[in-house]
């Protein structure tokens, strides 16, 4: 591994990597804090940093089927959340292009 450029996010309020507290999302980029992830609660958000893409897939959630990325850590490779890439209901479309990030993956700080 080399270096890894790492982004870091202007405060006081930003989320950071749980694992290896890189910064992960800053609140102002909070769409929604009324998600649920695979482990409880979720956010979403329209932008994060410091994350790489998995595999594109279809995945049946809550609100409809949707195509998702799941979203690591790109500084730990810790699974973080996923992102919309597509959803297949008119009502869900808001969702595509952001980010679903696990509350509990993730460190708040500064607030
Ligand atoms: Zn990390």
């Amino acid at each position: 591994m080399g270096l890894l450029f790492v982004e870091t996010l202007p405060g006081p309020k930003v989320f950071k990597c749980k694992f290896c507290k890189v910064d992960s999302a800053s609140h102002d980029a909070i769409v929604s804090k009324d998600f649920h992830g695979r482990y409880g609660r979720a956010y979403l958000f329209k932008k994060v940093v410091n994350i790489s893409l998995g595999p594109t897939e279809d995945r049946q959630l809550m609100t409809g089927l949707h195509t998702v990325n799941d979203i690591y850590c790109s500084s730990c490779q810790q699974m973080l959340g996923w992102r919309y890439e597509k959803a297949y209901c008119d009502s869900q479309k808001y969702k595509e292009g952001k980010y679903i990030l696990e509350k509990s993956r993730v460190l708040k700080e500064g607030w």
